[in-house]
């Protein structure tokens, strides 16, 4: 098969996949919100000819499995969408195409230029929530299969098109998949790093302190305890430890040039009830990283240490212990540089060879400070997952857009990638 004929069906496409993203960015999928987005999938794929599989998750089947991250929340609206083209002939590798559907909160609507989920073109990129994060990289998968299909081919091997739920916070969603018993030879997931392949992911530990408080009318203030001000000194405990594990000494060897890769996070705080009232409580959220082969257990036993020995020093706290609760992200980091595996090596060099192809530069790597679902698949189902998506500005922030010159590459690759990693035959 000639490869520019393939790069050229996707150019005959682009319209369409740019309408069906710009469709995808209108659903605001926010979490417990994705289901108008899930439907819109679900029915392009049955339109396309895939079976469709649409389930709720339960939390009941996948709470014992490894990988798994405590609930936020019910799951009553968690539901995944899994398109599967079969092959005839069955001659190649099968692939799994994953790619988030949910997109986190906007923040203040006033902070944008224009409106999140009306998105807009402007010269070679489309602003929008989830536009880089990851709704292109949906839309590139589909793509990539339909630029084949243009061509009267599809690949020789099983190809399975997910669309989940649930990345943002738990990865719980990419882990439905896997207990539903979604396999395959190898995985590819378009996040958004710049054309680049992901060759580790860091862990992500999420986690919510809760402290007490004295509450007084504030005329008495110095015979209460102040919960909110208690929780500074904590932050500072916190950070310190950040600082800790960012040494050189701690640093898997991927990050090794990463001065700081591990990010601490207070994301979220409340507490008080009202101005004239020292505070009875205050609870924060907080992220924080960890590298690829550390375990989780020694990080939360580093958290709570730094916590209590902050509190035991505040004169409330010290007899009112915090408490530390662990809600959502669980997740181990991930370094596809470190399976050695055939399948490994041969799912990246055939994406190296069609990178290379679409953008006459060999594939080039980063370690990044995020976590993605690919660890669900490298770290528990012994599957090599490729994260090599588009390039994206200001993901999770105000204004995110993507490259759309970018999202016609990644589209081009893997179709490339598709054709010689599950080798095609004639529809
Ligand atoms: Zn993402």
């Amino acid at each position: 098969m000639d490869k520019t004929v393939i790069l050229h069906a996707v150019d005959e496409l682009f319209g369409r996949e740019l309408d069906f993203l710009v469709e995808l960015v209108r659903h605001p999928s926010t979490r417990g919100r994705e289901q108008s987005a899930q439907d819109f999938i679900a029915r392009e794929l049955g339109g396309l000819g895939y079976e469709v599989d649409r389930w709720q998750i339960d939390v009941a089947d996948i709470a014992g499995l490894p990988g798994f991250s405590p609930v936020i929340g019910d799951y009553d609206d968690a539901v995944n969408v899994v398109g599967t083209l079969r092959s005839r002939s069955k001659r190649g590798r099968s692939l799994i195409l994953n790619g988030h559907i949910d997109v986190v909160p906007t923040g203040p609507l006033e902070m944008w230029e224009r409106a999140p989920f009306h998105p807009h073109i402007d010269g070679d990129w489309m602003g929008g929530r989830g536009a880089g994060d990851m709704k292109a990289g949906l839309a590139s998968n589909l793509f990539a299969i339909e630029a084949l299909k243009h061509l009267d081919l599809r690949p020789a091997a099983d190809v399975f098109f997910q669309s989940v739920v649930e990345e943002e916070c738990t990865g719980n969603g990419a882990l439905a998949c896997l207990q539903r018993g979604y396999r395959a030879d190898a995985v590819l997931i378009p996040e958004p790093f710049a054309e680049k392949l992901v060759s580790s992911q860091v862990g992500v530990i999420w986690f919510q302190v809760r402290l007490k408080g004295l509450p007084t009318h504030v005329a008495y203030a110095a015979s209460g305890a102040n919960a909110i001000e208690a929780a500074i000194p904590l932050f500072e405990a916190l950070h310190f430890l950040e600082r800790r594990m960012n040494a050189q000494e701690c640093r898997h060897h991927d990050y090794a040039g990463h001065s700081h890769a591990l990010n601490l996070n207070i994301g979220k705080i409340e507490g008080g009830d009202w101005a004239s009232s020292v505070p009875a409580w205050c609870v924060f959220d907080v992220r924080m990283g960890v590298f690829p082969g550390q375990s989780l257990d020694d990080m939360r036993r580093m958290i709570e240490e730094a916590i209590f020995d902050a509190a035991s020093n505040h004169p409330f706290l010290a007899r009112n212990r915090p408490e530390v609760v662990y809600n959502g992200f669980a997740a181990e980091g991930y370094s596809f540089k470190d399976d050695q595996s055939s399948a490994a090596r041969a799912a990246l060099t055939a994406l190296d060879r069609a990178h290379s192809f679409v953008v006459g530069k060999p594939l080039e790597y980063d370690a990044i400070t995020a976590t993605t679902d690919a660890r669900f698949f490298g770290l528990y189902a012994d599957t090599p997952a490729l994260v090599y998506g588009p390039r994206a500005e200001a993901i999770h922030g105000f204004n995110e857009r993507v490259d759309l010159e970018s999202v016609r590459r990644i589209t081009q690759s893997t179709a490339l990638f598709i054709a010689d990693w599950c080798g095609l035959e004639e529809v």
